[in-house]
């Protein structure tokens, strides 16, 4: 490590032990270079406090308002499946889960959701599921293909988990445009203690990088709170943001399951996400950063607070209302019950609440300026 450092330029190399800088000086120098190191996020993590989070909040507003301005992007999100051949340990839709109820959407009504949401404006669509193998490769670019036909100018993202580079690779080639994998911990031993062991961070980090290499728009993340997670993989998950450079990165707060081995787990804490939202956004300014579902579960307003801490998109929900309720990655989720149309009014005024214009174009990164 010595070595590594001492081949490297003077001007990149880190400076010393953070120990002695103040926070202010962190958040200054992460502000103007969007670079810390890990013991220096390490710093910022431990030397959290209002005011902290305060001048955090006020630079995150102050450069995502530079690039995006007012806007908050919207994204329909279609849960097509609650079936995962994975067993991961905080999730409630793991293999594992027998007193989940599962069901699968047919293509016909995967397309009814986004022919609703087209006609409701929205101009990305999200797929997201558990591993179902059901979705074969050729189903699936058959769906893309058809949401593209019926949508030519929208977005297609898709957040189906691990496939191997070939079968990405397809799926780029009919059309999908962006897709969802969170690392969920940059520390792989961490990893370790949240997945079963035929799960591995290797091949989590793999499809990372061959969804990059394809061309993907790629978006990581973690959630906060998970269950033996401490400040020192808090800060590996930022290291790891500031050297990817993520289109998008959801982060939101970890909330237990009744029916999972993590069910007696304390949930994910609001400030501290918060907080998090906004070092991401100083990290990589131009990032896609939702303001979760997640996070609106542990407060009534827990979105409104996100986008006031950084984040600038939000994900109402398109999936038919009769299946929502087993689309239960966590207990207490909300938005279950509302229609689209309900879902997407209610955010636009929330959005609206907090002084922000929910827009409905496909809200691509702007990286202009930013060289990653
Ligand atoms: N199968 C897909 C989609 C997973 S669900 C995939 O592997 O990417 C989407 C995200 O929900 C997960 O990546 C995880 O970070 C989050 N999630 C799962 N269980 C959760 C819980 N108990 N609390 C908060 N977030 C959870």
């Amino acid at each position: 490590m010595l070595q590594e450092m001492s081949s490297l330029p003077k001007s990149k190399r880190d400076p010393s032990p953070a120990s002695s800088v103040p926070v202010p000086t962190l958040i200054r120098r992460l502000a103007d270079t969007h670079h810390l190191s890990k013991d220096e996020y390490r710093q910022l993590i431990d030397g959290r406090t209002p005011r902290a989070a305060q001048m955090l909040a006020e630079e995150a507003v102050r450069q995502r308002e530079a690039i995006y301005g007012k806007d908050v992007f919207t994204r329909g999100l279609i849960e097509i499946s609650n079936i995962c051949k994975n067993d991961c340990l905080y999730c409630g839709i793991r293999r594992s889960n027998s007193s989940c109820e599962r069901y699968r959407l047919t293509p016909e009504r995967i397309l009814a959701c986004a022919r609703e949401g087209r006609e409701l404006g929205f101009r990305t669509f999200v797929l997201q599921g558990g591993e179902d193998p059901w979705f074969t490769d050729e189903r699936l670019c058959g769906i893309i293909r058809q949401i593209k036909g019926l949508c030519p100018d929208c977005a297609v993202t898709l957040s189906m988990g691990e496939r191997s580079r070939e079968s990405y690779r397809v799926l780029r080639e009919a059309g999908a445009d962006r897709y969802l994998l969170r690392h969920e911990t940059a520390d792989k031993i961490h990893y370790g203690k949240l997945h079963p062991t035929e799960m591995s961070y290797d091949n989590r980090m793999r499809c990372l990088k061959d969804l990059r290499d394809l061309g993907y728009q790629v978006g990581c993340g973690f959630m906060v709170g998970s269950p033996y997670q401490t400040v020192a993989e808090l800060a590996e998950d930022l290291a790891f943001i500031e050297a990817f450079h993520p289109e998008m990165c959801g982060i939101g707060p970890f909330i237990p399951h009744h029916d999972t081995p993590f069910k007696d787990e304390p949930a994910g804490d609001l400030d501290l996400t918060l907080y998090l939202l906004s070092i991401i956004r100083l990290i990589w300014p131009p990032v896609l950063l939702p303001a979760t579902t997640a996070l609106g579960t542990i407060n009534p307003r827990g979105r409104e607070l996100g986008i006031l801490a950084g984040a600038n998109v939000v994900m109402p929900n398109l999936s038919p209302v009769d299946v929502r309720k087993q689309y239960e990655l966590y207990d207490n989720k909300i938005c279950t019950g509302e229609e689209s149309a309900q879902c997407r009014g209610c955010l636009e005024q929330r959005i609206a609440s907090v002084g922000y214009c929910l827009v409905t174009d496909r809200g691509d990164v702007r990286r202009k300026g930013f060289v990653s």
